[in-house]
């Protein structure tokens, strides 16, 4: 699996790299907005991490772009505090999910496992499919039955 970390504080992509290499995932990491877009353009990924503040070409435009030009990667945000009314800007604008800085690397690992638990889960049955994310939405989080189901409601878990 191949992750594209489009991040300018070096150190943050560099960390998250090293725990992902542990997971047997291949990494890239680029720092510059429009290099990285070029390079979400130019190679097949598994899934982008995708920063919003960034030299030359801010991750909401990045991710526009991506989309008009069909990369139909997921694409993770990875947002600051601050910027915190633009998730749902980025959510309207395609992206999977996001995640506030600070945040802990175990929890963008989980949120990767997650993405590409549903791609896995979209060449099955669709039926097969849903019931099957359902249940390892709630076994990860330890949600009890009932409290709902899919990765917003995970996403929203993991933030407590
Ligand atoms: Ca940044």
């Amino acid at each position: 699996m191949k992750i594209l970390i489009i991040e300018d504080e070096y150190s943050l992509a560099d960390a998250i790299a090293e725990t992902l290499k542990k997971e047997n995932f291949t990494t890239n990491i680029i720092t510059d907005g429009e290099e990285g877009e070029n390079e979400a353009l130019t190679n097949v990924y598994d899934l982008i991490l995708l920063d919003i503040m960034l030299p030359n070409k801010d991750g909401f435009k990045i991710l526009n772009d991506l989309r008009k030009e069909k990369v139909d990667t997921p694409i993770i945000i990875l947002t600051a505090k601050s910027e915190i009314n633009d998730k749902l800007n980025g959510l309207e604008n395609g992206a999977d999910d996001y995640i506030t800085k600070p945040f802990e690397i175990r929890e963008v690992l989980a949120r990767i496992q997650v993405q590409l638990r549903h791609i896995e889960a979209e060449t099955q049955s669709e039926a097969e499919a849903e019931i099957e994310a359902e249940t390892e939405v709630k076994t990860k989080a330890g949600i009890q039955e009932g409290q709902g189901s899919g990765r917003l409601e995970f996403r929203d878990m993991v933030l407590i």
